[in-house]
């Protein structure tokens, strides 16, 4: 098949992500890709600004996850968990839990964000229905938040902005709290928190779960909000008796400057998800991990466990890959170059805040955001941002990088400059 003719199949046959089939944006077609470079089917080559939607954060095809896959297919790429275990899901785990906020200790493997968002919903409903408290059903969201794209992590996403409103009328209906106001290096305000107080207090008992993004809110908005927030809620939620849930799948393995963003706070979530970066970008893999007596709790009922088990869960093949990258970032002295990373964006970036169309250059760890007055019009920006050499998939007004960390300062500078001569363009 030449690229026309994939092309042409492309159209006729696939969906691609919230895109149409009646008249889709174009697509590219990608011959492959290797450090930070994706090289196109035409032979173009375009740095990549996007990590694959948050995940490749030690590039494409990195010979030591090359490695551990191919190790991994030569034993199994799959085997069933239930009744059966294996080093590749055990060793992850042991590589991980350390890494989480303390008391975090028991950890479900999951298939992808979505259902690690899912399955923490599920966990907090069961520990509610075997503390005696049924009425305790409903969750707590944030308005700009993204959880994901499945039932009830639709639920949680901002009904609005949160790419679901079509389905307000069939998803159960949560509560929704404000966006918090305070800015993440702004000075802490105590009315921040007054809604979170006052709906705990009216309606806790009917509240199973607040569930949020740490510090950084992405899909919804990427917005970058006071970690005191966080220490305020986990109050409210231990004096109010609501589980406390922290959607890490974007902000986890350092993207934030912290290895998650809870770090910001110091403090620890009832129920975590994991996701994204867990497999440094190669396979579809998430996790939620609670504490023990949670745990424990939910076991001790009638049914004796707890009620979820994909037919994937724990893959070898992506658990293989997920100890490898793991083990790659902690040894890449990545904190180092999140730093330099967060530096240089704010730097380049900067120049942009004077643009008449721009509303507000922020920067926040590796993630670099400009948000603009209005939305940007998505088939002549890609196709600008393809033309300079670089990568960059905005959405509404967002137009962001969230580079890989292995990124040097040319290629980073690429992307910067690119990325302003565009919008300086789409102004003209
Ligand atoms: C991407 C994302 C999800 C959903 O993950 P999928 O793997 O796409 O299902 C959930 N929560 C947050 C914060 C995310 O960024």
């Amino acid at each position: 098949m030449n690229t026309e003719q994939l092309l042409a199949y492309d159209r006729n046959y696939l969906w691609h992500p919230y895109t149409s089939t009646v008249d889709p944006l174009p697509v590219y077609p990608v011959a492959s890709a290797r450090g930070v470079i994706i090289t196109l089917a035409d032979g173009r080559e375009l740095v990549d600004g996007m990590s694959s939607w948050w995940a490749a954060i030690h590039g494409y095809n990195h010979p030591v996850l090359n490695e551990a896959a191919h190790r991994q297919l030569e034993q199994m790429s799959h085997i069933m968990f239930g009744g059966l275990t294996h080093e590749p899901a055990v060793s992850l785990a042991t590589k991980l839990i350390p890494l989480l906020p303390p008391g975090l200790d028991k950890l479900f493997y999951a298939d992808s964000g979505s259902v690690a968002v899912e399955v923490a919903m599920k966990m907090a409903i069961q520990y509610w229905q075997l503390r005696g408290k049924k009425e305790k059903r409903a969750f707590a969201a944030i308005r700009s938040g993204y959880h994901g794209d499945t039932w009830h992590a639709m639920s949680v996403c901002d009904p609005v902005t949160g790419m679901h409103g079509l389905f307000a009328g069939s998803l159960p209906v949560q509560y929704f709290l404000p966006q918090p106001a305070v800015r993440f290096c702004d000075t802490w305000n105590e009315q921040d928190t007054l809604p979170l107080e006052r709906l705990l207090e009216e309606e806790g008992d009917k509240i199973a779960a607040l569930i949020l993004e740490p510090v950084v809110q992405g899909a919804g908005g990427m917005y970058f909000y006071h970690p005191q927030y966080l220490r305020k809620a986990r109050e409210l939620c231990t004096r109010h008796g609501v589980l406390l849930i922290f959607d890490e799948i974007a902000t986890g393995f350092g993207r934030t400057g912290k290895l998650f963003a809870a770090g910001h706070a110091g403090i620890a979530p009832d129920i975590m998800c994991i996701g994204k970066v867990l497999t440094g970008g190669y396979l579809t893999l998430s996790a939620t991990i609670t504490t023990t007596p949670i745990a424990d709790t939910i076991c001790s009922g009638e049914a004796r466990c707890f009620m979820h088990g994909p037919t994937f869960m724990g893959n070898p093949l992506a658990c293989a890959i997920a100890a490898a990258s793991v083990e790659l970032l902690l040894q890449s002295g990545w904190e180092h170059k999140v730093k330099a990373i967060e530096k240089q964006l704010q730097t380049e970036l900067a120049p942009a805040a004077t643009y008449p169309h721009v509303q507000e250059v922020r920067v926040l760890g590796a993630i670099g955001v400009i948000e603009m007055k209005e939305p940007v019009d998505m088939a002549v920006i890609q196709q600008l941002f393809v033309a300079e050499g670089i990568w960059i998939r905005p959405f509404g007004k967002l137009v962001y990088l969230m580079p890989p960390y292995v990124i040097t300062q040319a290629e980073l500078s690429t992307l910067t400059t690119g990325m302003l001569r565009v919008l300086n363009k789409i102004h003209r």
